[in-house]
């Protein structure tokens, strides 16, 4: 007999642990039944910390994300709510702000009006933003055509675009305005001028991390959750029964039962487990593009790293034609993560940008990190540590378009079955623990 549940959360990423620990808070008189079904053998999805023992130390290792942004307050307050405030470490102080690369150099950012990243005939078209007039047409335009529009071609270059990049591993030019960047859009159309809101008492965005890093998150919500919750158990069809019935079928065999499914998901997985007999639903979320990225650790010895680092790393334009796309200074921007005599750092390659590199093998990457570092850093040394991590397909476009394209899916779908995770909405942590909130609300209100 298969078991059965009033939900099925098939996917144990951020998305998947938030909406059942939602589910369970606001079903607390009603006692909904939930089992959620994870294909690895670690829930956390993006989210995983790796600790690696090594003759120099112990070494602390994201494998995804290393923060999260306060300023959308979601994960703040999942973080307050299972009272891991103590737990909770900001940026280093004396590693604020970056450095852009400008014609092979790293130049800060900090302070932006002496800063050569952008040069003074740039920074007067930016600061002529206040008089761009706002635009009237309300249909989705790329990161690229806003941030021209408003800032200028060189601060798109320097700015924005390594900012983008570095974060979505996503082309600007396709990448859509509407689903990354709504509340600029607002600005814009309430307030004119995106600069005049910014300084009129707009939030400066800061980031958190935990002190044993961001698994700390995943664990705490995997102990705190009552449900059933099953790793290393991929599941392979799903079948609609009835309406509001469904059985899911996992890759060992066994079969559950539920009322109300959530696919938390990648799109792709989602399209394979649906039913031939959805063929326009399954169609729909395969167009959901994504893109495949990595990053490698590599540490060294403090006495080898000649230069001063400054800031939290190195975001590299697009202009600049490079092999890799960022490097963080992982051991200046949060204690904790490297031992002591030791420099880690943190460098990104593939995505849009460069998705041939995606082909090597760990050690061609390896030395093109090591060239890139000697390059552009002085570093010249070996590494104590080399340590590469890939997310294939990690990376979800949201290409012009996308909230239109998401929203049909969501109309498309059948009474009972829900999609939810960052291939739909919001690329971060914060927006995906929103997400699982307002689709936990939305399952119980259904139930
Ligand atoms: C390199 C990198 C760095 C990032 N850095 C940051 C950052 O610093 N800050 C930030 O806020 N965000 C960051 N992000 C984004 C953030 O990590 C993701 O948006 C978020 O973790 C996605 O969560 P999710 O639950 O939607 O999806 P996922 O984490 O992808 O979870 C989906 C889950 O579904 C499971 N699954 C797949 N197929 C099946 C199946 N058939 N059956 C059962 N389970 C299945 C997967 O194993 C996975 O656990 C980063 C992302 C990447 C890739």
């Amino acid at each position: 007999m298969p078991q059965r549940y009033d939900v099925c959360i098939v996917g144990g990423g951020i998305t998947g642990l938030a909406a059942a620990y939602y589910l369970e808070r606001i079903s607390r008189q009603s006692s909904v039944s939930y089992a959620i079904l994870e294909a690895s053998a670690a829930f956390g999805g993006k989210i995983q910390t790796d600790q690696l023992r090594t003759p120099d130390g112990e070494f602390l290792l994201e494998k995804g994300p290393d923060s999260f942004l306060t300023q959308k307050p979601w994960a703040l307050q999942l973080a307050k709510a299972l009272c891991l405030e103590e737990e909770l470490i900001p940026i280093n102080a004396d590693a604020r702000g970056f450095c852009v690369l400008k014609r092979g150099r790293p130049q800060p950012i900090l302070p932006f009006l002496l800063s050569p990243v952008i040069s003074p005939l740039g920074k007067l078209r930016m600061g002529l933003e206040p008089f761009v007039p706002h635009r009237k047409d309300i249909s989705d335009e790329s990161v690229a055509q806003f941030a021209r529009r408003r800032l200028g071609q060189e601060a798109f270059d320097y700015l924005a675009e390594p900012l983008m990049s570095g974060i979505f591993s996503a082309d600007p030019e396709q990448q859509s305005m509407q689903a990354t960047f709504p509340r600029f859009l607002d600005i814009e159309r309430q307030h004119k001028s995106l600069l005049l809101r910014m300084r009129r008492g707009g939030q400066d965005p800061s980031f958190l991390s935990y002190r044993n890093g961001m698994g700390t998150l995943v664990k705490t919500l995997v102990k705190t959750l009552q449900g059933r919750q099953t790793s290393s158990c991929g599941v392979e069809m799903i079948s609609l029964l009835a309406p509001n019935k469904f059985q899911v079928l996992l890759k060992s065999g066994e079969r559950v039962e539920c009322s109300r499914l959530l696919l938390t998901v990648p799109a792709a997985s989602a399209a394979t487990m649906l039913p031939a007999n959805y063929p326009a639903l399954r169609t729909k979320l395969q167009e959901l593009r994504t893109t495949s990225s990595g990053c490698i650790y590599l540490s060294f010895a403090n006495h080898d790293i000649r230069r001063v680092l400054t800031g939290t790393g190195l975001v590299i334009p697009r202009v600049e034609r490079r092999a890799i796309n960022a490097i963080t200074y992982v051991s200046s921007k949060f204690p904790g993560r490297a031992p002591e005599g030791q420099t880690l750092l943190r460098v990104f390659f593939g995505g849009s940008r460069n998705p041939k590199i995606m082909h090597q093998n760990d050690e061609a990457i390896a030395q093109i990190a090591l060239q890139e570092l000697e390059s552009l850093l002085g570093i010249a040394a070996r590494p104590s540590l080399s340590q590469v991590y890939r997310y294939q397909n990690g990376n979800p476009q949201y290409d012009v378009g996308h909230v239109a394209k998401s929203e049909a899916l969501m109309r498309a779908l059948p009474d009972g079955l829900f999609l939810a995770g960052s291939s739909y909405r919001g690329g971060g942590i914060p927006d995906c623990i929103y997400e699982g909130q307002r689709i936990a609300e939305k399952i119980n209100a259904s139930l």
